[in-house]
């Protein structure tokens, strides 16, 4: 059964290599040929809708010698029959970057719908095995369990290099996370809530290569109760509300007219409200994770304070014309670098001189940050991060700390391809840890419009990690 598994699926690959390298010979018919079948193939990991074998079956000399097999079918694939003719005027691009004309945007579109096929076969597989949530949600240990689990054994596949890390929101809907985990070469995820490392709760779960014994903290340990991490608020805490740690830190903020509902709601009573008014206050400062400011006064965190609880330096997101909306918005998405920092903290001793860094959808740089604050120096970073305001303030975080290193910045994921990679890593001799949390919006229950999951609109952009990740992996390899 196994092997009758095995080989479908090494036929499914060939099918579709060789259909991927009709496609590569389509777009460069009539302009230069490709290098060598090693080339090609990395050619072909590039492509948006390739997903190799797992397993030994994935190396490059099994893809290189599918690429010869699919070059002698090609002569007589009836395939080619079905392809739109090529715009002869168009350049070849064999090394420049891709096309952008209409064909190019066909086998796109083509790719992008093959691959939507598959990931949905995928996540249909995987409604009976959903992933359990742990609870404690500790993932493999914490500052204060590190024994919890100190050894785990990676798939075969999964082994770097590079090193790589990936988060997302915990509470996706079902299927997810074990899409995710067979993309991630079949790595089990860890779930960990932030609020064993500070104040506030983040339910987070990361997918990563990375050896697990060892691990410390960042140092000083952050305050983890609200009283301790806010003590002005302290004064003004109500003996009726029970709360010690904040929710999960989010994208917006409550009102002006909540907080001012909230007043009056409390204003009537000397002493203690009601208990159903203790009820409503409690769930809308549960919700929005209001703090007592005054007498009767609750009112939502600062964007320094949520700078603070999530590991940042004061101001991190200050500065350079950015409103507090977007202040909030970059912060609600970022990671909790205490979190982050303590899985990473095991690379101080296998990189003592540093690494070099490819973090994608970077964001404001928590990455970067959990990096700098572990003394891990970057020798080079390459961040990606679609928006100008969160480029910016990684930029502006890398002059004030007085980084040695270089950093390289680029826009979209999606342009990322082979050739740029290629040329990066032969310029600085590869990545030790591709890093990244791509977008979470079609997967948090907070979205009750478009909560579509993976592949959503903005989450679907995993599957540019992925395939960032694998061509990595490939040219890494190849280069050994
Ligand atoms: N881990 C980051 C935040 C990740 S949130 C941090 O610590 O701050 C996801 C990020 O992906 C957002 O910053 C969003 O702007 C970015 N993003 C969305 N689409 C992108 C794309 N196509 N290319 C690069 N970045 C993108």
């Amino acid at each position: 059964m196994v092997d009758l598994l095995a080989n479908r699926k090494r036929e499914q690959t060939a099918r579709g290599t060789n259909r991927l390298v009709s496609e590569l010979f389509d777009d460069r018919r009539g302009g230069s040929q490709l290098k060598d079948p090693t080339s090609m193939a990395i050619q072909l990991y590039d492509q948006p809708g390739f997903v190799p074998l797992k397993g030994p079956d994935s190396s490059l000399a099994e893809l290189t010698d599918f690429i010869c097999a699919a070059q002698m079918a090609r002569a007589d694939d009836a395939h080619l029959g079905e392809l739109p003719h090529e715009d002869e005027s168009g350049p070849s691009h064999v090394h420049g970057d891709p096309p952008k004309d209409k064909k190019r945007k066909f086998f796109e579109d083509e790719r992008w719908e093959r691959k939507k096929h598959r990931a949905y076969e995928k996540k249909h597989m995987d409604d009976d095995e959903t992933i359990r949530l742990p609870n404690p949600m500790i993932g493999f240990g914490i500052p204060d369990e590190p024994w919890h689990m100190s050894h785990r054994t990676l798939p075969e596949p999964a082994i770097g290099p590079p090193y790589f890390y990936y988060e997302n929101v915990a509470l996706a809907p079902k299927g997810v996370w074990n899409t995710i985990s067979r993309f991630l070469y079949d790595i089990e995820p860890e779930f960990v809530d932030s609020k064993y490392f500070c104040a506030a709760a983040r339910k987070r779960g990361y997918v990563h290569n990375l050896p697990i014994h060892n691990r410390f903290p960042l140092m000083p340990l952050p305050p983890s109760t609200i009283n301790e991490s806010l003590p002005l608020t302290r004064k003004w805490w109500p003996s009726w509300d029970p709360r010690t740690q904040l929710n999960c830190l989010q994208t917006c903020i409550a009102s002006a007219k909540l907080t001012e509902r909230i007043r009056k709601a409390l204003e009537d009573w000397d002493d203690e409200p009601p208990l159903h008014v203790q009820k409503y206050v409690l769930d809308e400062c549960r919700k929005w994770n209001l703090v007592w400011v005054g007498r009767n006064k609750v009112a939502p965190l600062e964007p320094d304070e949520i700078e603070m609880l999530l590991g940042f330096p004061k101001n991190h997101t200050r500065g350079g014309g950015i409103s507090r909306t977007d202040r909030y918005k970059a912060l609600g998405n970022s990671f909790q670098v205490d979190t982050v920092a303590y899985h990473l903290s095991v690379l101080k001793d296998i990189f003592p001189g540093g690494i070099n860094l490819l973090s994608l959808f970077s964001g404001i740089g928590g990455a970067e940050v959990a990096l700098h604050r572990l003394g891990i120096p970057m020798k080079n970073v390459v961040s990606i991060e679609i928006s100008e305001t969160s480029r910016n303030i990684v930029r502006s975080w890398w002059e004030q700390t007085n980084q040695k290193g270089n950093l390289i910045d680029f826009t979209d994921v999606q342009q990322v391809n082979g050739d740029r990679l290629e040329q990066l890593i032969n310029s600085f001799g590869g990545f030790d840890l591709v890093i990244g949390g791509s977008p979470c919006n079609n997967l948090a229950g907070s979205n009750r419009v478009s909560r579509d999951g993976l592949e959503g609109k903005h989450s679907a952009l995993f599957y540019d990690y992925f395939r960032i990740l694998d061509l990595v992996k490939c040219i890494m390899g190849k280069n050994q």
